[in-house]
């Protein structure tokens, strides 16, 4: 465990971290993946999973194994044995690589996840929307997450990307050691409320 991730759990113990603490904190690193993840860790909301209720039903209910690896991921802790990958990629003690790797199914089970919620909003608002369409494709390539069966705007449906962002992604950590919150990219956000024209 890092030596910041003890100070921390020590001040999460009853002491709200102030600026002065944090940026005492942040002035001692010198990895970005610590400066994103203390960055993360400490940014508004950042800890709200853990007043969710753990209702199975809901999908809610975290096993101990699961939480485990959330507060070790969140502290930098060491999780697991540092490895190979069978994707290539070489996995340290903290391993961080798992939230990433394009080998396993896990990005894509999140990405899921989070797109049905979005259709799942769309559907309690009586707003009818199927999610990834076949044979839509925006005038950029993408294939868009969802879309709107009403017209939404001058006779246009509604499509939504959902992107699952990781912070220690070694492709998102340029920005993420230096800002906290989602890494969106400024054309990601974009295509959010990207209006569609149908086609056909
Ligand atoms: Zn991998």
């Amino acid at each position: 465990m890092s030596e910041w991730s003890c100070r921390l759990q020590t001040i999460s113990m009853g002491q709200t971290v102030s600026a002065s603490e944090r940026l005492e904190l942040m002035d001692s690193l010198s990895k970005r993946e610590d400066q994103a993840r203390l960055l993360a860790a400490t940014s508004a909301h950042s800890g709200d999973w853990l007043h969710a209720l753990p209702l199975s039903g809901c999908g809610l209910r975290l096993d101990d194994r699961a939480v485990h690896i959330a507060a070790g991921l969140r502290l930098g802790a060491n999780i697991c044995k540092p490895h190979q990958c069978p994707c290539g990629a070489t996995v340290d003690a903290e391993g961080p690589h798992g939230l990433s790797c394009k080998g396993g199914s896990s990005r894509s089970a999140r990405h899921h996840s989070f797109n049905d919620i979005v259709w799942r909003a769309m559907s309690k608002a009586d707003i009818p929307a199927v999610k990834e369409a076949s044979g839509l494709l925006t005038t950029d390539g993408k294939r868009p997450d969802g879309v709107t069966l009403i017209p939404w705007k001058d006779g246009r449906c509604v499509i939504w990307y959902v992107t699952v962002t990781d912070t220690m992604a070694q492709s998102y950590l340029p920005v993420t050691f230096q800002t906290s919150g989602p890494p969106y990219s400024a054309p990601d956000r974009e295509c959010i409320t990207k209006v569609y024209k149908n086609s056909h």
